[in-house]
């Protein structure tokens, strides 16, 4: 039999899909795959069922119903002040994941470079890869995530072709700066080159820190792909909608990808999220202040355990180094033993590393009912004895 293909054959399955099943069979707690334990606003889930009954629930515009592209250009408005034209700077695909392949298979051509930074979301690495690019990956790393400008300097080329921006990034929790941003701009502009930037928590954001999206800054209008999620922003991470907005040449190179990938995303979900988008401000604000109290309420208890935490700047997610726990071993062997001994599960942050030397940090997701934190604070301490 012939090979299938070797790029992706070459990947396990993903970690978040691991950790879950483990969770499940051992009925664990699972504060591993990033994803709220209740669902979003009821108006929300309303308005997508009754959408469904009225109808139609057929073929939608292939880049999206007028009125969610409508509302994710009063969206980048209202927060960010940037003027997007809906029928020409944006477009609706099947979550945000959907969104970065689009966008890197609208922009790369086999052989171009583009700038990864370290620790990665899952499905960037494969997906530049399968459209033949070639990554020039920069870490940053626990405790502090610090930015190492010279190393980000240095893995860009005449060939880097775009670097792609979480902010607030998972898993690291961390958001870049405006400083930060400044020094990507300019080597963008240096080098001629593109961002995707992939801001699906752009709302969980902590602390009163601003959330700057790369494409406010001078000169970058042109050269940024916004990408954002409904999932992440309406609690809702089953829907898969996600919204891109950028400058019409950039959007209609990933449009050609999109309309090969998805083509299009189911109506009634379209319609309600069009809805949520429009929610007051409030919503927005509201979201991000009830996952910083579940953060804080993480923290201090898994301080209280006995883990070292990080800061955790914004996103679902805490990392924590488990060694002042005196645990023997890795960080998938720490998260598979709490996860069948102590009945909680996490993510081994090597995973989001191509080299697993960062080996000692589990990451933890908070976005769960105050109860269930407290539940698996306490298997936590009872197991370790704290
Ligand atoms: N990017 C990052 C950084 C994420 O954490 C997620 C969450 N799964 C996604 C993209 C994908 O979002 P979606 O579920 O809308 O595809
Ligand atoms: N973004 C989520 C996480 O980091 C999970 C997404 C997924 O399972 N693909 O846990």
């Amino acid at each position: 039999m012939k090979p299938t293909n070797s790029i992706l054959g070459g990947y396990g399955t993903t970690i978040f899909t691991v950790m879950s099943a483990m969770a499940v069979e051992h009925e664990a707690i699972n504060l591993g795959q990033g994803f709220p334990d209740t669902d979003g606003p009821e108006d929300i889930l309303r308005a997508a069922a009754e959408a469904s009954v009225n109808g139609p629930n057929q073929y939608p515009p292939m880049m999206g119903i007028p009125e969610l592209r409508q509302a994710v250009a009063a969206h980048n408005k209202r927060f960010y002040g940037l003027d997007i034209d809906w029928r020409t700077e944006t477009m609706v695909t099947s979550g945000a994941t959907e969104a970065l392949a689009a966008c890197l298979f609208g922009l790369i051509e086999p052989g171009d470079e583009a700038v990864l930074i370290e620790p990665l979301y899952d499905s960037y690495l494969p997906i530049l890869q399968r459209a033949g690019g070639v990554a020039k990956l920069v870490r940053i790393e626990p405790p502090d995530w610090e930015l190492p400008r010279g190393a980000l300097e240095a893995a860009f080329s005449d060939k880097t072709k775009l670097i792609m921006i979480n902010s607030p990034m998972n898993p690291s929790s961390k958001v870049f700066s405006r400083d930060e941003l400044a020094f990507i701009a300019g080597l963008l502009e240096k080098h001629d080159a593109y961002a995707i930037c992939d801001e699906v928590y752009e709302h969980l954001i902590f602390d009163g820190l601003p959330h700057v999206p790369l494409m406010t800054l001078p000169g970058m209008r042109e050269r940024c792909l916004r990408i954002g999620s409904a999932g992440k922003t309406f609690s809702l991470t089953g829907w898969k909608v996600g919204y891109v907005s950028g400058p019409p040449d950039l959007i209609g190179a990933a449009a050609k990808a999109h309309q090969f990938l998805t083509f299009t995303t189911p109506p009634n979900l379209q319609r309600a999220v069009a809805q949520g988008l429009n929610k007051e401000t409030d919503y927005f604000t509201g979201l991000g202040a009830e996952m910083e109290g579940k953060r804080d309420r993480l923290a201090e208890g898994l301080e209280r355990v006995g883990f070292d935490v990080m800061d955790a700047q914004g996103t679902y997610f805490i990392t924590t180094d488990f060694r002042p726990l005196g645990f023997n071993g890795d960080d998938v062997a720490f998260c598979k033993h709490i996860t069948t001994e102590a009945k909680v599960a996490a993510v081994p942050v090597s995973a989001f590393y191509q080299e697993a030397d960062v080996d000692h940090f589990a990451r933890f997701c908070f976005c769960k009912q105050d109860g269930i934190l407290d539940e698996a604070l306490e298997r936590l301490a009872a197991h370790f004895g704290t």
